[in-house]
């Protein structure tokens, strides 16, 4: 089963040399070094909803407060979720908090 990021399975253009980065830049998820490797992703490509300013929609996002509940109803998240199962799925970013319903 091959492992997707997210701009792989959303085909958003956003990621490093994408169609559409002309619009906004390539898409934090794409560029965030520190989460590589999360759930076998490449930087952020698999744990994009807890990268801050993401630009699902054509528009910059907010940090994973803002957007956990459109985030949990993510094609992207649920996928990976099951993809990686509840022994290895990382929700966080390792040394991130996680608050519900802030
Ligand atoms: S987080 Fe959204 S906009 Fe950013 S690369 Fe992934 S699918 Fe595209």
């Amino acid at each position: 089963m091959s492992k997707l990021n997210c701009w792989e399975v959303k085909k958003c253009g956003r990621e490093a040399g994408g169609v559409k980065t002309g619009e906004l830049g390539v898409c934090p998820a794409a560029l965030d070094t520190s989460s590589n490797g999360a759930n076998s992703g490449k930087n952020g490509g698999r744990i994009c909803w807890a990268v801050a300013g993401t630009f699902c929609g054509g528009k910059v996002q907010g940090d994973f407060a803002q957007k956990q509940v459109s985030c949990m109803a993510c094609e992207v998240f649920k996928k990976i979720k099951h993809e990686e199962g509840a022994e290895s799925f990382m929700l966080m970013k390792s040394g991130q908090a996680y608050h519900a319903n802030r």
